[in-house]
């Protein structure tokens, strides 16, 4: 039995703990947040939750279909649209496209179901990670190290003498999600927009037709150039991001009743590694979205499958 410690409990991390612990490996899963999830955030307001981070999912692979249906079948997750609206400065169309999945408690209630049976230290950031002489953790020695988490948060743990630093290049994007709420809709019962064209906008989903409530909440992606204008100071970007949202959604002309802006600097990979994950002879292994073709929640599922499978191989 081997003691691995996986640094992150967003979905790949936790998918590889997971496979790391069915393999027989002792496993302490780290995450600086409170709680598993990551990237599949949510916020409560009131008794409400709302999804800040990844809108909805996707499934093409059986292994991850096969998670989905039970989800669907213990109440967790739901099959949400297949058609979303694009919007473009000549005009709005239905854009059909593969079935999407949301989760009546959010996206993060997900994570933390796959998380339920696992050592997770919350609140508990890593800060290093060396590998001369055998991995430490933190100064504390271990088997094996997972990272799973966008390579520029993995390459600041890690020295630059591990393989593992020059690999972990991959660049990330910021975007900014602004939740935005009335008390009343006065908009078309479309489920999102994908906003083409815009400077500010990339995305709005229809937060009440996602949750199924019907509330009157919209949430608001930014574009990476307006998020990286914003990075110091996300809250000044609510503004901005409101004035482009009535561009594409006849909103209610008065001031909002919730207004939030969440800061994501890591948000997508630009560019993405060809391979599923990195795993190298000084057992050091790094997973999540950008370990292959497209980030999605459905990639960072395979990518953490993936090497959970491999190290528990080269564990023995
Ligand atoms: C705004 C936005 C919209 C998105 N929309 C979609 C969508 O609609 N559909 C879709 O499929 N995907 C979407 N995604 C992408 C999806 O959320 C990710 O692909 C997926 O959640 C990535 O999971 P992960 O495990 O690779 O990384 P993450 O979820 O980022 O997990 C990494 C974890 O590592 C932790 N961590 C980082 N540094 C440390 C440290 N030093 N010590 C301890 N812990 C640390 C973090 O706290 C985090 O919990 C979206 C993402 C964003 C940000």
């Amino acid at each position: 039995m081997a003691d691995v410690v996986v640094v992150g409990a967003g979905l790949s991390g936790v998918v590889c703990a997971r496979e790391l612990v069915a393999a027989g490996h002792r496993v302490t899963v780290r995450d600086r947040g409170r709680r598993p999830g990551g990237r599949m955030a949510l916020r409560r307001h009131g008794d409400r939750v709302v999804d800040i981070g990844a809108s909805y999912f996707t499934t093409r692979s059986d292994e991850f279909s096969a998670v989905v249906e039970d989800w669907r079948d213990r109440g967790l997750a739901r099959p949400w649209t297949d058609t979303f609206s694009v919007w473009s400065p000549d005009g709005t169309e239905p854009k059909p496209g593969p079935l999407r999945w949301a989760a009546p408690d959010g996206l993060r209630s997900l994570v933390q179901d796959l998380a339920n049976d696992l050592d997770v230290r919350g609140a508990d950031p890593v800060t290093h990670v060396r590998t001369e002489g055998g991995i430490q953790v933190d100064g504390t020695a271990c088997d094996a190290v997972v990272l799973a988490m966008p390579d520029p948060q993995a390459r600041r743990l890690i020295g630059p003498d591990s393989p593992a630093h020059a690999v972990l290049d991959d660049p990330y994007e910021p975007a900014l999600a602004l939740t935005v709420g009335w008390d009343r809709r006065t908009w078309p019962d479309d489920d999102g927009w994908f906003v083409d064209g815009h400077p500010d906008l990339a995305w709005v989903a229809d937060d009440g037709r996602r949750r199924g409530d019907g509330a009157p909440v919209l949430v608001a992606h930014s574009t990476a150039d307006r998020a990286r204008r914003h990075l110091d100071d996300p809250d000044a970007a609510a503004g901005p991001l409101l004035a482009a949202l009535r561009e594409v959604v006849p909103v209610p002309d008065g001031e909002p009743t919730l207004v939030h802006v969440q800061r994501w600097t890591f948000a997508r990979p630009a560019h993405g590694h060809d391979a599923p994950f990195h795993l190298d002879d000084s057992l050091v292994g790094a997973c999540g979205d950008a370990w292959g073709t497209s980030s999605s929640v459905e990639t960072a599922f395979l990518s953490g499958r993936a090497l959970g499978q491999a190290l528990a191989d080269r564990l023995g």
